[in-house]
Order: C-alpha cells, then structure tokens, then sequence
C-alpha cells in the first residue's frame, strides 16, 4: 500500500481552500475531512472535497453569497463558489441513537476531535486544516491507511449499535478500498445485525452497488456471509449456509465478472431461484431496469452445451436475449463457468451479430405494408402469423432476407 507520508495541499481544489481562508478569517476553525482526505492520502481520485467548520450554519450561509441549505437541520450547508459545490457541516456530535440509523439530535460543536470521534472508522476520521497545514487523527487514521486496515472509531460494539449502516460500510469498505477488518472490528459486527434491519432498503441497493464497483467485490461478500449481514440483507439467499462450495463459486464468479454492477450481481447471485431474485431486487430498490437486466441475465444461465447448437439455433438463442444483452450473458455464463464453458459461443454470437440477421419481424427485408399490399391482405390475425413465420424461415436460412424471397415465401405459404 503507497500510502502519501504527507498531505498535498496543492490537491484541494482552490474554491474549497478559498472557503477555509473566509472560514478562518471570520474566527472559526475550517477542515477538509472525511473520504475525502483518506483518498488523497491514498492516491486515489478524490470525488467530493468534504468541509468541516466550527462554525454554525446560519453564520455559514451568511458569509457566501451562494449557498443551499442542503441538510441544514444537520449542520450542512452546501456552498457554491466558482461553480463548484462544497458541503461545509459543521462540527458536531450526535445525541442518542433511539432509531439505529439517525441520531435523535445533533449538537454543534467547537472541536474537531470531538466531531471526529463521532465518525465510523479511523480511516474516514482525519482531517487536514489547509490554512495550518496539518492533520488531525486521533485515532490512528493515517497508521490503519498504512496498515490497510478499517477499525471501528472508538468501541466497535457501541458504534455499530448506534447506526446499522456502519457494518455494511465496513464489509464494503472492505472491498472499495481493498483493506482488511481488524479483528475486533469484525468480531463487533454479529451483534449489531437486529440494528442492521433497520437499514432502508436503498442504502442497502447504495452499498451493494458500491461493493459490486469495487476491484475485487467478492472481499465484501465474503465479510457480509462470515458475519451474517448476507443473511440479513437477502434471506433469498441459502447457499452460504446450504452449500458452501457453491458460495465459493460464487465469489469467484464475482470478481471474474467484468462490469456493470448488474452483470456482478447476477453473477454473484446465480444460484438464486429467478422469482426470488425478482423480488429481492423489486423489495431492495433497485430501479426497474437494473432489475429487468439482472433477471434477464440470472434466466439465460446455464447456457447448457452451447458447442452442439447449429448456426440456427445461435440465432434463436439471440434472439432470445436479444442483441444489448448477448455480451453480458456471455460475460456472466464465463465467469460462473470458465470461458470453456462457452464453447466458442462467443464467436459465433458476434459472427452472427455481425451478419445482421434480422432479430425481429420488424427487421425482416419486408415489411407488413409491404406484404398486404402484394398480397391483398387486411391487418390481421393471419398477417402476423405469416411474417412470424418469415421470420423462423429467415433465422434458418439468413439468406433469404431479400423482399423478393420473402414475398415468394408468403406466396408459397398462402397458397397453402
Ligand atoms: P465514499 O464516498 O467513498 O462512499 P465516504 O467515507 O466519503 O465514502 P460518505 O457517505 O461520503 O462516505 O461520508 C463522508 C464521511 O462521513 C465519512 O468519511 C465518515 O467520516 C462520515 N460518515 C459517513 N457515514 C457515516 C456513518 N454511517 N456513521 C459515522 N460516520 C459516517
Ligand atoms: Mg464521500
């Protein structure tokens, strides 16, 4: 792990530092915090440059001309300067947990190592005061980032007790950043998963697709079925505990998988049952094309024995998951089974691809008009079926995609 010894300054974008300079000019303490400060200090691209001030929002929103209220109840007011957007939060503690996700109240705070102790792990509690050009990390942030390793802030028991979210961000943090859980951490996590229930189903679709973006995801999912989040988050899923050989393979086939999350997924959840796997998907929140795409890809698999199928029925299997789909199924059904597995299909598929065989009647050579108007037809029940039959015809014999073999074709067929 090449973690930086030091924090680059020239790294904050300069509105965000311009921010600071009026935060500290006007008497309050300014930081940059948060993930942002751990993936700078691991070299990895910085998304959002997260603020921190002692400064209380109102004052926040007086001292910028552009400002929106974004979560002011919590202390955080987005400023947009040079076009940019920054969330500046004040500093701040958090009062009782009663709910497991959301404390009852905030108090704003002076200092920053109180609003640090308040933050999940040590790797996300270190701040940098750009204008002092120093760290804050009380807890060790910068050793576990050397370490590779994510540790609860404070007693692991109580904060994952407080916010049912933080196991989840922890097995996929796992993953997105490639560290290892300290133990202690790890152990912490069984007893925090009647809180873990509570979680909304969208933050669950949000960590699982986080997870699912990650180099290797199968590190978060092996974490989530050691410790039992995988059973919370989808009871569909019996295999890590029916078969484990069977969840081992489907680790495997996660990783092996190449991207969208989508694809991951149906690799990773290849062994569940297509109508429970529906409606986990429909019940956790994913949107209606992330669910339609990974059931599509879970009802292609298996493959079966793909090197007996004639060139016709290549055709009709692509026709059958349809053209935006045939590269992801071939990715999945590779991934789950080896690329042997594919027995040359995947050449075959983008021969065929490429010949631009009609897929569909509406491809056909020939349209419906076309056919009345020859054949003196009426829109009509025998219409359809005609040209559903140029179309079995045509995935045959490709070559008989011209208007004129197909009306000869219809012709033929009519005169039945
Ligand atoms: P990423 O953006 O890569 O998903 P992040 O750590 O930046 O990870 P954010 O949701 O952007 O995650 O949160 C910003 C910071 O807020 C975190 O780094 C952490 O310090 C704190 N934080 C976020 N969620 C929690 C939580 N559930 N409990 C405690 N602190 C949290
Ligand atoms: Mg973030």
């Amino acid at each position: 792990m090449s973690v930086r010894s030091d924090f680059d300054p020239a790294a904050i974008p300069a509105p965000a530092r311009a921010i600071c300079e009026v935060l500290r000019a006007d008497g309050h303490g300014a930081w940059v915090v948060g993930g942002c400060v751990r993936d700078h200090l691991l070299g990895r691209a910085v998304s959002d440059w997260d603020l921190c001030t002692s400064a209380r929002p109102e004052r926040v929103m007086k001292l910028f001309a552009r400002t929106i209220p974004t979560g002011i109840a919590h202390g955080t007011v987005t400023v947009v300067l040079d076009r940019e957007h920054f969330e500046v939060t004040t500093l701040r503690g958090d009062g009782e947990y009663s709910d497991g996700r959301r404390p009852d109240a905030v108090r704003f705070l002076d200092d920053i190592a109180d609003d640090l102790a308040r933050r999940d792990f040590t790797v996300n509690a270190i701040a940098y005061d750009p204008i002092a050009g120093a760290l804050v990390d009380p807890h060790g942030g910068l050793d576990d980032l050397r370490r590779g390793v994510l540790r609860a802030v404070g007693d692991p028991a109580q904060r994952f007790g407080e916010d049912g979210l933080r196991v989840l961000r922890g097995a996929r943090f796992t993953a997105s950043l490639g560290f290892d859980l300290d133990p202690a951490t790890e152990a912490a996590i069984p007893g925090a998963l009647k809180v873990l229930r509570r979680v909304s189903p969208e933050r669950v679709r949000e960590e699982w697709l986080k997870a699912l973006k990650a180099p290797s995801p199968s590190r978060a999912f092996d974490v989530m079925a050691r410790t039992g989040i995988l059973g919370v988050n989808i009871p569909a899923l019996t295999a890590p505990t029916h078969d484990p050989a069977a969840w081992e393979r489907s680790l495997r086939a996660v990783d092996a998988c190449p991207p969208p999350a989508t694809s991951r997924l149906a690799a990773l959840l290849h062994t569940v049952d297509p109508r429970l796997l529906e409606g986990w998907l429909r019940t956790t929140k994913f949107s209606n094309e992330e669910r339609a795409t990974v059931v599509a890809l879970r009802r292609a698999l298996p493959l079966g024995a793909p090197g007996g199928w004639s060139d016709a029925d290549v055709r009709r299997w692509l026709r059958g998951v349809g053209r935006a789909a045939a590269g992801p199924v071939l990715d999945v059904a590779a991934a789950v089974d080896g690329e042997a597995a594919l027995e040359g299909l995947r050449a075959r598929v983008d021969a065929a691809l490429a010949s631009e065989v009609p897929l569909s009647v509406g491809e056909l050579a020939i349209d419906g008009n076309a056919l009345m108007s020859a054949l003196g037809m009426e829109p009509s029940r025998a219409l359809g079926l005609l040209l559903a039959s140029l179309l079995e015809q045509v995935l045959d014999d490709p070559t008989r995609n011209t208007p004129e073999a197909l009306l000869a074709l219809a012709r033929a067929s009519r005169s039945h």
